[in-house]
């Protein structure tokens, strides 16, 4: 299934929580959201639109993904590649968001099969997240590792609903406590789904 995925409905979901009863957790980790990701390196760019404090946090996510699993994450692709037959496969922009969303994942370019996704693009809104956010740097950390596994196949759970009771960064909403859990994936993330198809 292909669909947009925006952790700020949930983010939303959160601020109104205080008087609205929360529908049943639908995590069911079903694998790829918008793709599967077209395997081999995961090179990525940072777009103009991307402003210098989300940098160092895309960066350190990128650095993660790569050591943590099977997932080369390392090359960066200086401009971006967004033609042809070697398409950059993580397009970070800094891009506004519709109003309630801090981040979105979503494929920009599939191949000529359909079959998986050369390209997505992958957009973190400071603006959104400064405003919901207590701690914006930690939650530009966690927004970016939650995204960046949306790329490489992950789905995301809510509060309560976490694979095999263990926390990671693909738990949707603010999450800005800097935990570690906030920034990285769980084991069953990494070995089941990234490193499955990686
Ligand atoms: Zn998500």
């Amino acid at each position: 299934m292909r669909y947009p995925v925006r952790i700020g409905i949930v983010a939303v979901m959160l601020v109104t929580a205080i008087t609205t009863a929360l529908a049943p957790p639908t995590w069911a980790d079903p694998g790829f959201v918008d793709g599967p990701p077209d395997g081999g390196q995961h090179n990525w760019c940072l777009s103009a639109s991307v402003s210098q404090a989300l940098i160092a946090p895309i960066q350190a996510s990128m650095s993660y993904l790569d050591s943590a699993s099977d997932v080369n994450g390392v090359p960066q692709h200086v401009p971006c590649r967004l033609s042809g037959g070697s398409q950059t496969d993580v397009v970070w922009k800094g891009s506004l968001l519709d109003p309630g969303d801090i981040g979105w994942t979503g494929c920009e370019s599939w191949w000529s099969d359909l079959a998986s996704c050369d390209r997505y693009g992958v957009y973190l809104d400071k603006n959104q997240i400064d405003y919901y956010a207590l701690y914006p740097a930690n939650e530009y950390r966690h927004t970016a590792c939650h995204e960046l596994g949306h790329s490489a196949g992950l789905s995301h759970y809510v509060n309560g609903d976490e694979p095999g009771g263990v926390k990671d960064c693909m738990m949707s909403g603010v999450w800005d406590g800097g935990q570690s859990w906030t920034r990285t994936y769980d084991p069953h993330h990494i070995t089941s789904h990234l490193n499955a198809y990686f």
